[in-house]
């Protein structure tokens, strides 16, 4: 039985969470891992991004006597997270090596005057006998290690300052800590608790699942004109990211958009530091931008209103995938994961690995990884289904909310065009010792007459223009699955076709092969969405899509004015609600969610005018 000082817990942080936050329910487990650390347990929190992990430490620290420490490693975004709190009337404050001298002596004395509730520090700055000291002065209610996942091999940069946060045990025994992280892996979540000495801690793993991005996976065929009918589709002046691999086409995908009026932004580690730092800055606090990026882009970016993120090449794994395309839709509103992928992009990925440096069994998990991600793509399956199936959750409903829940695609016997296809690799490899890549070969089975086919006399092999049933973008599709599946290889600096000891299977008649026939049009989604307009406003009626817009604009020039992200003055979600209940008085905006007591005195009136102006 709960004892008196556990009910009053628990009523004071659903009082918080009302009053301060805005919200009246607890999501998922939140309340469970709150009531643990509000009573001076140890926990370990796996959410998926946009699960609500920042309550799960900042109420206990509201709740309990003395400030909550929270480490992370993203010094950038420190500024942004304690204007969001005190937006909300939280006094936080963070010390780290960005700020002036006289901005950090203010925040040690508030500290030590338990003036706080929440300090935010790099996990370097417990590496300091100074901090130590300072913290020593203080009363701390809690620890919250935020990016937990830092602590693995997997997470290198930050690696040694998170091992070191083992003796936070040591040194303040009685005080409960909280590690947090948006990771999955089994294999990862066990290293956090022992590296981190959490093995007394209580384990809360949420379900990794995002129902609220719907993720698409098309061919490839004018990736920059794909993208730029997505965005003008389904999600004019919506923010967003956009990932490429390499910088150039980073550039190159950038200039793009802006000329076509779309406003972007690039982002890559060739870009001076105060040029990635600006066009952070921007995308953080403007409404509606889109950065071009390479991956470097992204590491806890808790923009709650990014509404797609696409990916114009293959990422190298799963993992990669999921973590990238999660930095969509953190707010819950509805979001896209969107990802072209063709031929070229198997042939380049699976050349890296051939020609990368380290030994055997690197390449072999590099290679494991990039499988898995081709399964993925190649699947007529639910994609959500097999996501989650990836990180160990089984679920046998399919989602509706992916392309192969929306348009199923269809399969075809592609046994004989595989053998076709095999053989004239087989024919150049044995019969003439030559390898080719992927487009000589096609150009072989369509009986094409150019250059290079005379030069080499490959009009007189046998398998000369027998595939003439199926168009180049077809075999483009046969050679990518075969690839996907193994039983093809490319090899070398010029990606040229090998087989695979699987392909004496296809060739020898032993494995049948069933391939994934591409849609003529891809899956466009939202059927009952009137096309080019946002997401967000999609399902609001014209009246309250206009009241949002003029909101929006209201927030925007309140943003600028204070300077801080527009979202820490209110989320979408928040605002989509007050322009669909068009409130007429401050009681009823109290009860938006998102609105707290706070917020309601500093913005209410002026919501109030914004709604009754005609
Ligand atoms: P995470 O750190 O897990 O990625 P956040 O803590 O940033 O997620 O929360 C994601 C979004 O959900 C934020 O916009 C936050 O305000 C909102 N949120 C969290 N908990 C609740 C709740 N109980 N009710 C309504 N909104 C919530
Ligand atoms: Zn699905």
């Amino acid at each position: 039985m709960a004892s008196p000082t556990d009910l009053r817990a628990a009523s004071d942080a659903l009082d918080v969470l009302g009053r301060v936050f805005g919200y009246d329910a607890f999501r998922g487990f939140q309340q469970d891992v709150i009531d643990h650390v509000v009573a001076g347990g140890d926990a370990l929190v796996l959410m998926p991004t946009g699960g609500g992990k920042s309550l799960c430490y900042q109420i206990p620290a509201l709740v309990r006597d003395g400030v909550a420490v929270v480490v992370s490693p993203l010094i950038a975004l420190m500024q942004d997270q304690v204007d969001a709190l005190t937006a909300v009337g939280v006094r936080a404050g963070f010390l780290n090596s960005t700020q002036t001298l006289d901005a950090r002596r203010r925040v040690e004395a508030a500290f030590v005057a338990g003036e706080l509730d929440l300090l935010y520090l790099a996990p370097e700055a417990l590496g300091v006998r100074s901090t130590l000291a300072l913290l020593d002065r203080g009363r701390i209610s809690l620890f919250a290690i935020d990016e937990a996942h830092c602590v693995s091999q997997w997470g290198h940069d930050f690696r040694p300052d998170y091992l070191a946060l083992s003796m936070l045990h040591e040194r303040w025994p009685e005080v409960p800590r909280i590690a947090l992280t948006a990771t999955a892996t089994s294999a990862t979540r066990t290293e956090i608790a022992t590296r981190l000495n959490l093995d007394g801690a209580r384990h809360f793993v949420a379900s990794f699942d995002r129902p609220n991005i719907q993720y698409r996976i098309v061919p490839k065929r004018e990736p920059r004109k794909q993208l730029l009918t997505l965005l003008r589709d389904e999600h004019p002046g919506d923010a967003g990211i956009v990932y490429c691999l390499s910088r150039a086409s980073v550039d190159k995908t950038a200039e793009f958009l802006t000329a076509n009026g779309v406003a972007a932004l690039p982002y890559h580690a060739g870009l001076d530091a105060g040029t990635r730092a600006r066009n952070q800055q921007r995308f953080l606090r403007e409404d509606g931008l889109v950065m071009v990026a390479t991956i470097a882009f992204g590491m806890g970016i808790d923009k709650p209103d990014v509404r797609f993120v696409a990916h114009l090449d293959l990422p190298k794994s799963v993992e990669g995938y999921y973590q990238e395309t999660g930095r969509a839709g953190r707010d819950g509103l509805p979001s896209t994961a969107w990802l072209a992928y063709g031929l070229q992009d198997v042939v380049q990925q699976r050349k890296m690995i051939e020609t990368s440096d380290g030994d055997l069994a690197h390449r072999r998990n590099l290679a494991a990884h990039l499988d898995a991600m081709l399964a993925l793509c190649e699947t007529v399956r639910c994609r959500r289904v097999q996501l989650l199936e990836y990180f160990g959750e089984t679920t046998t409903a399919a989602c509706g909310n992916c392309d192969t829940c929306l348009t199923p695609p269809e399969s075809w016997d592609g046994t004989v065009a595989a053998q076709k296809l095999l053989s004239a690799v087989f024919r150049l490899d044995r019969e003439r010792n030559q390898r080719f890549g992927a487009g000589h070969c096609i150009d072989i089975l369509l009986g094409k007459q150019n250059d290079k086919i005379s030069q080499y006399g490959h009009d007189s092999l046998t398998v000369f223009g027998i595939g003439s049933e199926l168009s180049e973008a077809e075999w483009r599709g046969v050679v990518r699955q075969l690839l996907a599946e193994g039983l093809l290889a490319v090899e070398g600096d010029y990606g040229t076709l090998a087989l695979t000891e699987a392909s004496a299977d296809v060739l020898g008649r032993r494995r049948t092969v069933t391939l994934r026939r591409e849609p003529e049009k891809p899956a466009s989604s939202r059927s009952s969405k009137p096309r080019g307009s946002s997401t967000v406003v999609a399902e609001l009626t014209p009246a309250a899509a206009s009241l949002f817009e003029r909101l929006r604009g209201w927030r925007a020039s309140s943003a600028k004015e204070q300077g801080v992200p527009a979202y820490v003055i209110f989320h979408d979600a928040t605002l989509r609600q007050i322009a669909s209940d068009a409130p007429s008085t401050l009681a009823d905006l109290s009860r938006v969610s998102g609105v707290g007591e706070n917020k309601l005195a500093k913005y209410g009136e002026q919501i109030l005018a914004v709604l009754a102006t005609d």
